[in-house]
């Protein structure tokens, strides 16, 4: 069951404008993770955006670990809050959340098309030796993509908003370590 909802907010935080600044937002329950809310901030005016993914249950550090073995894999559901971190451990890639971090709920395959824009965008702007590493991690990418390479996908989040949901899907709690390199990232 979704609820929409839309707050109107008077002046815009970053620009100042008035009446341009509008707040979208959708709870959602999401089976084995319950209810999240999804919120998409905008300004006509100075073309600001953010969206946002908070799960409303426990807010308890998760880790969540997933293999990636088959094309099917690609439609298995990923929330990642703004404070979630994924890796790939196969591929040498890391996706920390940064100040500008934004929330999206997507699947493995929209993981795997964002890592592939910022390979492409690597390749036409890097000097031949790092574009070579570039190319092959966008091979392989492919790859999975078509189920023919078997990838981990790491998923930490720790406040807990972040999931990958399938019954193969595999979560435990984050020691309070992790929780303090997690949150000490510069
Ligand atoms: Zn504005």
């Amino acid at each position: 069951m979704k609820r929409e909802f839309v707050l109107p907010v008077e002046i815009c935080p970053i620009c100042g404008a008035k009446g341009s600044f509008q707040v979208f937002g959708r709870i959602d329950d999401i089976p084995y993770f319950g209810e999240t809310m999804e919120t998409l901030a905008t300004c006509s005016r100075c073309h600001f955006k953010h969206s946002e993914v908070t799960h409303l249950g426990e807010h308890e550090g998760s880790r969540y670990e997933f293999l990636i073995t088959s094309e099917e894999d690609m439609k298995v559901r990923v929330i990642r809050s703004s404070t979630g971190t994924i890796k790939i451990p196969g591929l040498g890639v890391t996706i920390s959340p940064g100040p500008g971090s934004q929330g999206y709920i997507t699947n493995v395959e929209g993981v795997l098309n964002r890592i592939k824009e910022v390979l492409t965008y690597a390749i036409e702007s890097s000097p031949p030796p790092k574009r070579r590493v570039a190319e092959k991690k966008l091979k392989k990418i492919e790859e999975m993509i078509q189920g023919r390479a078997r990838a981990k996908i790491i998923l930490m989040d720790p406040y807990g908003h972040s999931a990958i949901i399938d019954r193969r899907s595999k979560k435990r709690k984050l020691t309070k370590r992790e929780i303090k390199a997690l949150t000490s990232l510069p």
